[in-house]
């Protein structure tokens, strides 16, 4: 369990540009760079990821942002992963998918990650908040 200090030095370590910056996937959002969309609402984006680590693997994201986290409504999230993951699944053609759902920075039991949790996502490379969805083969542990 990391110390109050060693937390704000990781923080630190890996704060993202200014929260009012547009990340790629804003861009996505707004249709300036393409992708393979799944699922679109009014709040939440489906699309698949650009450098697969599974035969199905996409991403889930919530369109707008709120501080850097973002907040999408839980009903449309929800919805939105249900949605893609059927879709990604009937792509495949996989009857036998394993899908795992990789929350960063944050359990899915406890999806709405707050500021802090999204920072110290090991490793996290986009900093607007957004649910990995991999599938179509079987999956080790831990998965990603
Ligand atoms: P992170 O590294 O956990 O933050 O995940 C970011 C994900 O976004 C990575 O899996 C990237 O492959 C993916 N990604 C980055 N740019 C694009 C894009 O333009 N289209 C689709 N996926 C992207």
């Amino acid at each position: 369990m990391a110390s109050e200090k060693e937390k704000a030095q990781q923080v630190a370590a890996v704060r993202p540009p200014a929260a009012d910056q547009p990340t790629i996937f804003d861009k996505i959002v707004s249709k300036k760079i393409p992708a393979t969309i799944l699922f679109e609402d009014s709040t939440a984006l489906a699309f698949k990821d650009i450098s697969p680590q599974a035969p199905v693997h996409f991403l889930v994201i919530p369109k707008k942002k709120t501080g850097l986290t973002g907040s999408p409504s839980k009903k449309s999230f929800k919805r939105a992963t249900e949605w893609s993951s059927m879709m990604a699944r009937t792509d495949a053609r996989q009857s036998s998918t394993s899908t795992c759902m990789c929350w960063e920075g944050a359990s899915l039991k406890q999806p709405w990650a707050d500021t802090e949790a999204c920072l110290l996502a090991p490793g996290q490379s986009v900093f607007h908040v957004h649910l990995h969805v991999l599938g179509g083969k079987q999956l080790g542990w831990p998965p990603c």
